[in-house]
């Protein structure tokens, strides 16, 4: 593939939540776009959705009608792989189980042209293991887009053992033009972001057990600056994602952690999408209200689990909240998975509602100074135990007088 390549054509594999964001993305974008799926309800669902999204956006002046019929007119519903034969790009949006997503890279690679590049929007799954089953892994990467995918400004490039060079800048390029922040991140499970925020929720729920609350968690970190707390976001993503993955994974659900989030879902609070959660919503209104039930229903687990539940403040929540963050972040550095911290730092502020302000948790650790950071993980090793150690690389640049900004381009 040359450098000059531009992407002319191409493919969506999936019309749910994120196929749908990512075709409008696409298609505003002046990129004509081939969409498949299983399941042609779904297909027809997502073609009314794009319709309606740019019908709205004529309406608040944001595009012309003109420009809403092109869009339209870029999108054509196929369904089998066959059409897909000239495309220069395809991104696989489809459920998250990876058998599921090699049967479908097993036949993208069978049908689309030789030069053609294979992506994925998998949150968390393994790039090299979908690679694996393809005659082309140097053409294969993540291309991971947030919900919306055609509102959130985050990209990130996840790059595989054996993508090239030459399909990582194709891959920013496509950033470029679809207006958005663009990252290129390592293979690992989460990536940067969803790899972070795994320490930082699992934190959150630690002090619920240990005795705050849901109101009380998201409140310190709103007041913070965060767009939203960690419950409010579980109840618009949906606590049941997980809670299914673990099921269907066989895997987790006797851990601790997940005992809150388990009798939440057996009571079918999913969240926002069933009206309760980890807070209650009225009839129709993404209002968060605070429920006694949750809190009671917390209490009992904990006192079942062995925690004595204490008074934990609003700043052991940021401290803990950010520390979380911070120590992970320089994990993911020092494995190369992120280029440099101003990456993390762009990955937190646009895909993770990161106060803008604080810059991102990379710069906030920096500001703090880093020998600072390092002794209060120190503390809370001592205090709550090993997950606590400092990374190796904070005591590192600790040791040289540096900061997590010094790592990257050859500075450390
Ligand atoms: P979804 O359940 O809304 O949609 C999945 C779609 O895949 C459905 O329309 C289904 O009919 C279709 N599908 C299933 N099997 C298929 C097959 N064999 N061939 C063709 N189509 C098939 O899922 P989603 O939330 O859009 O997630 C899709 C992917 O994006 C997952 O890998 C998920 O982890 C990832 N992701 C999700 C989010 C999010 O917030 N929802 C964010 C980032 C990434």
């Amino acid at each position: 593939m040359s450098d000059g390549f531009e992407i002319q054509q191409a493919a969506v594999v999936g019309a749910g939540t994120m196929g749908r964001g990512i075709v409008i993305s696409l298609a505003s974008a002046g990129i004509p776009v081939l969409w498949l799926d299983a399941n042609a309800q779904m297909l027809s669902a997502g073609l009314k959705m794009a319709t309606d999204t740019w019908a709205h956006q004529v309406t608040k002046g944001r595009i012309s009608q003109a420009q809403a019929e092109q869009n339209l007119a870029r999108l054509q519903a196929v369904d089998s792989y066959a059409a897909l034969a000239d495309v220069d790009l395809v991104i696989e949006a489809v459920y998250e189980n990876l058998e599921l997503k090699q049967e479908i890279f097993r036949l993208l690679d069978s049908t689309l042209k030789p030069d053609a590049i294979l992506a994925s929007n998998t949150s968390a799954l393994n790039i090299d293991a979908i690679a694996a089953v393809t005659s082309r892994p140097a053409q294969v990467l993540g291309l991971h887009f947030f919900s919306p995918a055609h509102i959130m400004k985050l990209l990130e490039i996840v790059r595989g053992a054996h993508t090239s060079a030459a399909v990582l800048a194709q891959a920013r390029q496509l950033g470029q033009r679809l207006g958005k922040v663009a990252v290129v991140a390592g293979n690992c499970r989460g990536f940067i972001g969803n790899r972070m925020l795994k320490t930082y929720a699992d934190e959150a729920r630690k002090m619920l057990l240990e005795g705050a609350l849901p109101q009380q968690v998201d409140a310190a970190l709103q007041a913070f600056g965060f767009a939203m707390g960690p419950f409010r976001m579980y109840d618009v993503v949906g606590i049941d994602l997980e809670w299914r993955a673990r099921q269907l994974a066989g895997q987790g659900m006797d851990s601790p952690l997940a005992q809150v989030d388990n009798a939440l879902c057996e009571r079918e609070r999913f969240g926002q999408k069933t009206g309760r959660g980890y807070y209650r919503y009225a009839e129709g209104s993404r209002e968060a209200e605070h429920d006694p039930q949750v809190d009671a229903l917390i209490e009992s687990i904990a006192r079942e689990l062995g925690y004595r539940r204490r008074v934990i403040d609003d700043q052991e929540i940021i401290e803990r909240s950010l520390l979380a963050l911070v120590n992970e972040g320089a994990k993911i550095l020092e494995e190369n998975i992120a280029a440099n911290s101003h990456d993390i730092d762009l990955v937190y502020l646009n895909g993770y509602g990161f106060p803008a302000q604080v810059g991102g948790p990379m710069n906030w650790a920096d500001a703090q100074g880093l020998a600072t950071i390092e002794q209060r993980l120190q503390a809370l090793q001592q205090q709550h135990g090993e997950h606590w150690k400092p990374a190796a690389l904070i005591t590192r640049l600790v040791a040289a007088g540096k900061g997590l900004g010094n790592v990257g381009e050859g500075r450390v």
